[in-house]
C-alpha cells in the first residue's frame, strides 16, 4: 500500500487534456523521479521473476519506456508494438477501437516466434481496446501472452475485464 501511494503521488493529473472534461494521467513525472521509476519497474517485474519470459511487448510510446526497463531486468527481449507505418520490415497489422473510431497497430512478422512467452506492457489501461489489439497481434504470431501489466488501471472503463475475458491475466500497480 505504501508503494502504491508513493507511485500514485508521482503521477500527475492534467485536467481537460486532450479534450475538455478528460483527466489525463501523466506518468512523465513518475519517470522523471528516479526512486519512483525504479520502484514502478521493480513492482512490474516482481510477479514474473521466476517465469522464463522470452519477450516483453511494449505498446507505443510509453510502453516502450517501461517495457524496455522490464526486459532488461528480466533478461528478456523487447518487442515494439507500433502505430501503423512506423516499422521498416514486413508487419502484421490489426485494427483496434479508440474512444472515437479506430486505428491500426503493427508488429514485425518475425518479432516473436510461435510458443514464445510474452508479457504485454503499457502505462495505462482504460477501455482495454489498445491492449486487446496487441493481444490479437501476439496471438496471430503464435505467442503465448502470459500476462499484461500496466502502471495505472482505470477500472470503471472495464479494460481489465475485457482482457480477462480473453484469458489474459492482468496486473496493475495503481487504480
Ligand atoms: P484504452 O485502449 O482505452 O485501454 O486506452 C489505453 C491507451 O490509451 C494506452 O495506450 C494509454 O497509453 C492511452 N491512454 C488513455 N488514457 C490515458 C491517460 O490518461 N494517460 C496516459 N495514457 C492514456
Amino acid at each position: 500500500a505504501d508503494i502504491q501511494q508513493t507511485l500514485a503521488a508521482s503521477i500527475r493529473a492534467i485536467h481537460d487534456y486532450p479534450k475538455p472534461g478528460i483527466i489525463f494521467r501523466d506518468i512523465t513525472t513518475l519517470l522523471g523521479d528516479a526512486a519512483a521509476f525504479r520502484s514502478a519497474v521493480d513492482e512490474l517485474v516482481r510477479p514474473y521473476a521466476d517465469l522464463a519470459v522470452d519477450q516483453i511487448a511494449g505498446i507505443e510510446a510509453r510502453g516502450f519506456i517501461l517495457g524496455g526497463a522490464m526486459a532488461h531486468q528480466l533478461s528478456a527481449g523487447f518487442v515494439p508494438i507500433r502505430k501503423k507505418g512506423k516499422l521498416p520490415h514486413t508487419t502484421v497489422r490489426v485494427a483496434y477501437s479508440l474512444e472515437y473510431g479506430v486505428d491500426e497497430m503493427e508488429m514485425h512478422v518475425d518479432a516473436v516466434k510461435p510458443g514464445d512467452k510474452v508479457i504485454l506492457c503499457d502505462d495505462l489501461i482504460a477501455t482495454g481496446g489498445t491492449a486487446e489489439g496487441a493481444v490479437k497481434l501476439l496471438r496471430q504470431l503464435g505467442a503465448e501472452v502470459v500476462s499484461a501489466c500496466f502502471v495505472i488501471d482505470l477500472p470503471e472503463l472495464g479494460g481489465r475485464k475485457k482482457l480477462e475475458a480473453l484469458g489474459v491475466e492482468v496486473r496493475t500497480l495503481v487504480s
